[in-house]
């Protein structure tokens, strides 16, 4: 299924992507929670009954008739991972890591496609990552990854847009990951049932519909069971926690001269079996300011 969390007529709630439709659990199975992470708290009973509400007919929108939102709206944690892909340490001219590089985007940044993000007043120096996101579905701890599988609810496409002045001048990536809106997500989840293995995934970034990122997640260096059974060691991974498992090469860091996003810019990332996320860049508008 893909799970989708979307707003129709003021209100947000779960759904399913069926082709150009989405079907409203909140009319088509309406004991189901509303909200994505409740949902995957209940469990696979949840699951079952969004699946038999889709294969009943479900009542049904128009995907065009809704705005589709993050399929996580904030999520309990974003557990990034930096130079995870070979190609991509070479534009870097780093070392490969012997242990996953992890770094948190605050939950803050979840940020739905079709949706502009930041160009922040703070820097100018904006970058795309198109990576695969690994949704967590079960509360877990000391998974070892043969058994990551189960407590996978699925995957997604993300955006680890970096702001490379502020994630480099510190040893902490944390401030250039987490400014607001830099975590575009979506368009939904596709549950892990559907994705047989999701180290097998073209991966595909474009820029104005300049192709900028052409990989696979068979190079993923640590692969998303490996990150499970590597976080899971540290501390309980949660229903709706995403991992961004990377980015492959292509970024803007790594042409000559470099490729900063400006405003107006449009990213659009494309992973096969799941689908895309597109976002142009906008200036921060003034309202961020926000004091009390
Ligand atoms: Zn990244």
């Amino acid at each position: 299924m893909k799970l989708v969390t979307f707003t129709h007529e003021g209100s947000t709630r779960i759904g399913v992507a069926v082709g150009e439709e989405v079907v409203d659990l909140s009319a088509a199975a309406p004991e189901l929670p509303r909200e994505m992470i409740a949902f995957f708290e209940a469990g696979d009973s949840a699951l079952e009954a969004a699946r038999a509400a889709v294969e009943g007919g479900g009542d049904r929108l128009a995907l065009s008739a809704v705005r589709l939102e993050a399929p996580i709206l904030r999520p309990p944690k974003i557990l990034a991972v930096g130079l995870n892909y070979a190609d991509h340490i070479a534009e870097t001219g780093l070392d490969t890591p012997q242990h996953p590089v992890i770094f948190n985007k605050q939950s803050t940044a979840a940020h739905p496609t079709g949706v502009p993000f930041h160009l922040p007043r703070a820097s100018t120096k904006l970058d795309y990552e198109g990576e695969l996101g690994i949704v967590i579905g079960k509360r877990c701890r000391h998974v070892p990854k043969e058994r990551a599988r189960e407590v996978i609810a699925g995957y997604t496409v993300i955006n680890d847009v970096s702001v490379r002045d502020w994630q480099a001048r510190v040893p902490t990536m944390t401030m250039g990951k987490s400014f607001d809106t830099h975590c575009p997500m979506g368009p939904w989840i596709v549950t892990s049932d559907e994705i047989e293995d999701p180290h097998a995934l073209e991966l595909k970034t474009w820029v104005n519909g300049e192709l900028r990122q052409h990989s696979n997640t068979k190079h993923l260096i640590f692969d998303a069971f490996d990150l499970v059974e590597h976080l899971s060691t540290a501390f309980t991974l949660e229903p709706g926690d995403v991992i961004p498992t990377g980015t492959p090469s292509g970024v803007g860091i790594g042409f000559k001269p470099r490729k900063w996003l400006v405003e107006g810019d449009v990213v659009r990332i494309a992973i096969e079996g799941i689908g895309e996320i597109e976002n142009a860049v906008v200036a921060e508008p003034a309202e961020t300011t926000r004091i009390g």
